[in-house]
């Protein structure tokens, strides 16, 4: 049996599997890994895991190890109930994974439900030179994600599964068999697109599992950081919405994000449908964006959940009480691996999923073992940068719509460069808007026509 390649989806290493024994027929393969003849094809959420495992166990792993880091599912086990993604394993090692897309969420949603199987030229190329394969990556294959994080190029679709070609065969991607769907520059894929792609993997990465119920209180906060809310603590929605709207223009025209806000009326709809509630049926997309358009990266909005977590009920913080009870249950080795995990630069959340322990543990180690103020320094240099680039990215496409309407587009970026680097905001504003040339007037005026009733079904 094959090895695993590095971040290789399990499709695909069966796929590898078919090549490298050559059969002629992709049944003979089925036949031969999963002891049925169209048993675990499924490119995104294979099934009969089960019988899998018991022909491979030693070599590819358990099946719960399998749907959990080499299926899509390792994407949507991040925003579901821990309940939820047993359910699903469970199913995926049982085999009739029919409904399992509808459990999930993903059939009710107005989004794509069919993965598009995607890969990247230059991935191809490199990893035919190192491992003598190419193959397909599980982070090119998550929703939304059309930018390789390594190569900031385009992604491309195959011709083959998703399209209903092919639907029971083994591929490989090939780069005569890849399209490009979507009319970016290869590249230098849009800004936006790249944001997108980096913001999801770096959350799944992360190994966190959210609650996602708890998401629209984080959204809440960081409105209130970025001086977004009201005195009475209301978020002026239609500006709001109008920001959310233009963030998500750059991004829809990829094929499973369409249902993306296609007019402000919809953005309000969805901003305001986002806030308001715990929302946990929504497809994580839906929350992807907000994350990507209120937080300035994964760590941002990570160390905000975490910080949300630990303010009670009453808005007291009640982080010193549960520190110290908390402390007692880890033991020294665990303690000194997390302090090098953190002198290493990991993000802090990422160390606490790793050692099962909660973030405020990794918390007060920082602070004990005084490597704040070195994280905090190297921490500065990189948000700056990151806002500095944002902000002037932001002026350069809508500067001539005002310093209010560049604000309400990046207010991460806005809140960062307020407070830690004013003079060089000050020095980097957009010029007035021109009013006898009304570049925002099809926008205002739709901002005030437009529908605003409709609520998105999911
Ligand atoms: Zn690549």
């Amino acid at each position: 049996m094959l090895k695993w390649l590095p971040d290789e989806t399990l499709y695909s290493v069966c796929s590898r599997q078919h090549r490298f024994w050559g059969h002629s027929s992709p049944l003979e393969t089925c036949e031969a890994l999963f002891g049925r003849q169209i048993g675990g094809v499924y490119h995104d959420l294979p099934s009969h895991l089960g019988l899998l495992a018991a022909r491979v166990q030693e070599r590819w792993g358990e099946p719960g190890a399998l749907a959990m880091e080499k299926t899509l599912l390792k994407y949507y086990a991040a925003w579901k109930p821990r309940e939820v993604t047993m359910a699903a394993v469970a199913t995926m090692a049982a085999g009739a994974v029919r409904h399992l897309k509808v459990r999930l969420g993903l059939q009710n949603s107005r989004f794509r439900a069919n993965h598009p199987l995607k890969a990247c030229v230059a991935c191809i190329q490199d990893d035919v030179g190192q491992y003598g394969w190419a193959y397909w990556h599980m982070e090119h294959q998550y929703p939304g994600v059309w930018v390789c994080t390594r190569h900031g190029t385009l992604l491309h679709e195959s011709l083959f599964k998703s399209t209903g070609a092919g639907r029971y065969d083994w591929v490989l991607p090939r780069i005569d068999q890849l399209t490009r769907s979507i009319e970016w520059p290869v590249e230098r894929p849009p800004q936006a697109a790249a944001g997108f792609a980096a913001l999801t993997v770096d959350l799944i990465r992360s190994g966190a599992s959210f609650e996602v119920s708890r998401f629209h209180e984080v959204y809440r906060q960081q409105l209130d950081r970025a001086g977004m809310t009201s005195v009475a603590g209301n978020a002026p929605m239609r500006e709001l919405a109008a920001a959310y709207f233009d963030k998500a223009q750059a991004l829809r025209l990829a094929s499973d994000l369409r249902a993306f806000p296609a007019t402000l009326g919809e953005a309000y709809a969805h901003v305001q449908y986002l806030l308001q509630r715990p929302r946990v049926l929504v497809h994580p997309l839906r929350h992807v964006l907000m994350i990507s358009w209120l937080f300035p990266n994964a760590a941002g909005f990570q160390s905000a959940y975490a910080a949300a977590a630990e303010v009670d009920a009453n808005g007291k913080c009640a982080s010193s009480r549960l520190r110290s009870h908390e402390m007692k249950y880890v033991d020294d080795a665990a303690r000194s691996q997390i302090v090098a995990a953190l002198a290493s630069g990991l993000r802090p959340g990422q160390i606490a999923a790793q050692h099962g322990v909660r973030p405020s543990v990794v918390e007060q180690l920082l602070d004990e073992n005084g490597l704040r103020l070195v994280r905090r320094k190297a921490k500065a240099k990189q948000a700056r940068s990151n806002a500095r680039s944002r902000w002037l990215s932001a002026v350069d496409i809508h500067g001539r719509l005002g310093v209010t309407r560049v604000r309400m587009l990046e207010p991460a970026a806005y809140s960062w460069l307020y407070q830690n680097d004013r003079e060089w905001l000050s020095r980097h504003q957009p010029k007035r808007p021109n009013h006898r040339a009304r570049p925002g007037r099809s926008l205002q005026k739709e901002r005030n026509e437009g529908p605003l009733t409709p609520q998105p079904s999911a």
